[in-house]
């Protein structure tokens, strides 16, 4: 009797502690905003390189080696998530994030569309409809695959101009990023008027094909232009484009040899996402955006290991940003994943230089040497892929605007050598110079039209990027004494990570084994907006 008694208090104390404990999500039914983070090509190994570097790198480049990220992974709930089309083993990052963006399997290179073909409404475009502000942060282009399978519907993720037409027509109230080519109306190169516009570190070469001016577009619509770090701080409450470049973002290498310059006027990743943030935190009904640190899947398309660091660590100062931005925000919803992994990287370990034997102190090995039997990788690695001061493709396009006669392999070894902390042999040079017959050659191809290509000794299949392959011939050169190897020039089936930070109740939700649809719909559902889905998940 006592017993009962007991228990349906006790029974009574967590009815009534459940009702006060109550968090957002559970009040409301639905959540306020939505954070969407999406690392381009960042699978699990290119976490454990950030995480590698941050607790053995020499010099301690976090304060107490702790990342943004790992302070975001224990601030949050962890879960995997399967990338695949409905159709195809491998992904892209325009079907990718169509599948996160729309909740339905979509098919390789198309944007926005489902895997029929047809039109498929995004998180973006709904929660617009509902009254909630929208953006879209990346440091590639606005027009490129991720950004633009938020807002727009095209059969191909290279329709660059059209995408940026229609992309002004859906109308986020935030856009920022490069691109600006795609909105320059054809020959604006010497056009005065836009020149006085533009600052001078922006090239005005246009790709479009028309006349149309979607700077003009753009402020019609109300959108306040920003085309430098200056102009981007000085904007005001509202709807802002932002374009910083002709084309792509500076890369990560860039990125940690000028952030800290105050001369800098390229934002970084973090400002642009910080004046976002500013712009749309206080929205009334709430606010969807999307941010994308999008070069770690440049830097694994082209092998460079350096590079891809240097990515890692412009990706972690965006997750400082949100992590603290969260902090005692109870209506947010922050995910935090990425497309799919790319380069199938890895640390590995080898036969090359096996580590000398050493002295161990353990009871097991008295009078006894501790030896391997393979090199398991010297953290001092860490540094010196760090060190690395220019891309791989930055290295290989140098050489080939040298006139011939520069192009001699003492020219080139002290060209590499003076940008990255490895010694290369004549041997290394030639296999990085040496070319042979496309096997995959397509005259029709954008990317295979070349009857001659850098020499891949294996898996060519995967390498068909054209001349730019070159630059992944530097991971074969170095990659025994860097414990690095690449599988690919594409990208892997490999499930990615994914951070969800929230309310409880919400990131539950998010807890498993998930196909990128249903994180895509669970996001939708979670902003409390509706949508009738055609598939089934599979
Ligand atoms: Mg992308
Ligand atoms: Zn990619």
């Amino acid at each position: 009797m006592q017993n009962a008694l007991v228990l349906s208090l006790l029974i009574l104390l967590s009815v009534s502690c459940n009702k006060e404990n109550k968090d957002y999500y559970q009040k409301n039914g639905k959540i306020k905003n939505v954070i969407f983070v999406i690392g381009d090509g960042m699978g699990p190994q290119q976490l454990s390189m950030l995480q590698l570097f941050a607790k053995h790198s020499q010099e301690e480049h976090f304060k107490n080696r702790v990342t943004n990220l790992e302070k975001l992974m224990a601030a949050g709930s962890l879960s995997t998530v399967m990338t695949n089309p409905g159709k195809n083993l491998v992904v892209d990052s325009s079907c990718s994030a169509t599948q996160y963006s729309t909740g339905e399997y979509s098919l390789p290179e198309v944007v926005g569309l489902d895997h029929h073909g047809e039109v498929s409404k995004t998180i973006l475009e709904l929660a617009k409809e509902k009254g909630l502000k929208t953006g879209l942060v990346s440091d590639t282009r606005i027009t490129h695959a991720t950004p633009a399978s938020f807002a727009s519907h095209n059969t191909s993720r290279n329709d660059e101009n059209e995408i940026a037409r229609e992309m002004l027509e859906v109308g986020p109230d935030i856009m920022l990023s490069g691109g600006l080519r795609h909105f320059l109306p054809q020959n604006s190169t010497n056009d005065t008027e836009l020149r006085g516009l533009i600052p001078s570190h922006i090239s005005l070469k246009s790709k479009r094909k028309d006349d149309i001016n979607l700077l003009e577009v753009a402020s019609n619509k109300n959108y306040q232009l920003a085309f430098d770090k200056k102009s981007l701080e000085k904007t005001e409450k509202g709807k802002i484009l932002g374009l910083f470049e002709n084309s792509a973002m500076p890369d990560g290498i860039w990125h940690t040899q000028n952030k800290s310059k105050t001369d800098r006027v390229i934002p970084t990743l973090k400002e642009m996402a910080s004046v976002a943030l500013k712009n749309l935190e206080d929205s009334e009904n709430g606010f969807f955006l999307m941010i994308e640190p999008g070069q770690i899947d440049w830097a694994g398309h082209r092998n460079d290991t350096g590079l891809l660091l240097h990515e890692m660590l412009r990706a972690d100062e965006l997750f400082g940003l949100l992590h603290e931005w969260m902090k005692g925000r109870e209506d947010t919803l922050l995910v935090v994943t990425a497309d799919h992994e790319t380069g199938g990287f890895g640390f590995s370990y080898s036969g090359y230089d096996v580590l000398k034997p050493v002295k161990v102190t353990g009871e097991k090995f008295k009078g006894e040497d501790y030896r391997s039997n393979y090199n398991y990788g010297d953290f001092s690695t860490l540094d010196k892929i760090y060190k690395q001061s220019r891309s791989t493709q930055q290295l290989m396009s140098d050489v080939q605007k040298w006139p011939k006669e520069k192009q001699t392999i003492a020219n080139m070894k002290e060209h590499f050598e003076s940008h990255m902390q490895y010694s290369f042999s004549d041997k290394d040079i030639k296999k990085l110079m040496r070319s042979s017959k496309n096997e995959f050659y397509r005259p029709d191809h954008k990317n295979l039209k070349l009857k001659e290509v850098p020499h891949i000794e294996d898996f060519a299949a995967f390498y068909t990027y054209g001349n730019i392959t070159r630059s992944n011939i530097f991971a074969r050169v170095l990659g025994h004494k860097q414990s690095a190897v690449w599988a690919t020039a594409s990208h892997t089936s490999t499930p990615v990570t994914m951070i969800t930070v929230g309310p409880k109740s919400l990131t539950q939700e998010f807890n498993g084994l998930l196909h990128s649809t249903e994180v895509g719909r669970k996001t939708i559902k979670a902003l409390g907006l509706k949508k009738e889905y055609k598939t089934i998940i599979k």
